[in-house]
């Protein structure tokens, strides 16, 4: 049998399960959820008619909005039968509660397990986990269980605390680390000012989550290559949300975070809700399989990538999802450029002068967007700032205001609010 032959007929199985899974998934919402009943009355959904993952188009979207101003309506099952109440981080607007089943908790097991098989892991492996597990957050408990059933050693450290985390990983020896990769680089200084050979130690590859360490073309990206540079580890990008409860996961080619259809049907739609073609930017737009306590359909995350169907050189077929280029809420349209948050991260974060910063957007008085960068230089000194606007200016194009302040400044900025992560954009446009 030819490799295409194999592929068709994997990809006629994956579709036949599709199709079963999501009629089965519109039954259960027309029964079950508020939300959706009206929905489907609203518009004249006869369900019975969507059989396809073509016919799903003749459904409506569903936003971040509903999500958020009628959370409860999502909402399929008793009270009595909800084990998790996790949360969003809020961080475009206020937090919207995913409540999980026990069945919910089985699947995210399942797709944590079959994410950190993906990223080359087994049992022989032990993760330190560089994350938080409390305050609602879905990532940290996905990834205690799937590690568990992978029957791997976990290390349940927390975030932060550079010093704590070496201590734990000379003394317990971990393969993996599951970190930020901007704080995997916080920790490569730690070991550099403190003289620990990192290349000398156990680790031997990070599974990195919520931050990007590729560009689109799948190479490293500034923040992927500062690791890799100074440390001897295998980097593997994750991309999940807490609304899909589902991760895309890189296997050893670093060729984009893989597709798990069995949990998901994705789309990546564009302005007029239209799929996109293979290359070519869209929103991921997912329809959860197999979810009972807050099922999602055609849910658009906000979220902007690509997607690619060529096969994988690990020999998985199913499609796979470039880093996320940003959210399609905070595109800055600059002066006649278009830029998301991410690629001014990575900027950033490349110079040596610019020891930290936040970017703030707002409107100006005809409604355009203004860039402000408030930056922790590395020295004040006029020579310093003529090589950061220097900087700036040759990379964007564009020249963005800048206005220094102290460390103490910015850490005050990025924690202003509780928020489980640094804040490093700040959007005040209408
Ligand atoms: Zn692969």
């Amino acid at each position: 049998m030819t490799f295409i032959e194999e592929k068709d007929i994997k990809t006629d199985k994956q579709t036949a399960m599709q199709e079963q899974k999501l009629q089965e998934l519109l039954v259960y919402l027309s029964k079950n959820s508020p939300f959706y009943r009206e929905l489907f009355a609203k518009h004249h959904i006869d369900i019975s008619a969507v059989k396809t993952v073509t016919d799903l188009a003749s459904i409506p979207t569903t936003t971040k909005d509903d999500l958020q101003q009628r959370n409860n309506d999502f909402l399929c099952v008793p009270a009595e039968d909800v084990i998790e109440y996790t949360s969003t981080s809020g961080t475009l607007g206020s937090p919207v509660t995913i409540a999980l089943t026990e069945n919910d908790l089985q699947r995210l097991a399942y797709n944590e397990y079959s994410s950190f098989s993906c990223a080359d892991g087994s049992k022989d492996d032990t993760y330190q986990l560089m994350l938080t597990l409390d305050r609602q957050f879905m990532a940290g408990i996905a990834y205690y269980l799937g590690i568990r059933k992978l029957g791997a050693g976990i290390i349940r450290l927390g975030p932060g605390v550079p010093s704590l985390q070496w201590e734990t990983i000379k003394r317990l020896k971990p393969t993996a680390i599951v970190a930020v990769p901007s704080f995997i680089l916080k920790l490569i200084q730690y070991a550099k000012d403190t003289g620990i050979d990192i290349n000398e130690t156990s680790v031997k590859k990070a599974i990195c989550i919520g931050e990007n360490i590729r560009n689109t073309d799948f190479s490293l990206n500034i923040l992927g290559k500062k690791i890799t540079e100074a440390w001897d580890i295998k980097l593997y990008s994750t991309y999940a949300s807490t609304e899909m409860q589902t991760a895309f996961t890189e296997c050893g080619e670093g060729k984009g975070g893989h597709y798990q259809p069995e949990l998901v049907i994705v789309e990546l739609l564009d302005e007029n809700n239209q799929q996109v073609a293979p290359g070519t930017p869209g929103e991921v737009t997912i329809t959860t399989l197999g979810v009972e306590g807050m099922p999602l359909l055609r849910y658009k995350t906000g979220d902007m990538c690509m997607y690619f169907d060529e096969p994988c050189a690990c020999g998985r077929t199913s499609l796979r999802l470039s880093s996320i280029m940003g959210r399609k809420k905070q595109m800055i349209k600059f002066k006649g450029t278009t830029l998301y948050p991410p690629a001014l991260f990575d900027l950033l974060n490349e110079r040596e002068e610019i020891l930290d910063f936040v970017i703030e957007v707002s409107s100006n008085e005809i409604g355009l967007d203004q860039v402000l960068i408030y930056i922790v230089p590395s020295e004040i000194s006029e020579e310093c700032d003529h090589r950061i606007r220097a900087y700036l200016q040759a990379r964007l194009r564009v020249s963005p205001h800048i206005k220094y302040v102290t460390a103490e400044a910015i850490q005050k900025m990025q924690f202003s609010e509780a928020s489980r992560k640094a804040i490093k954009f700040v959007d005040k446009r209408n």
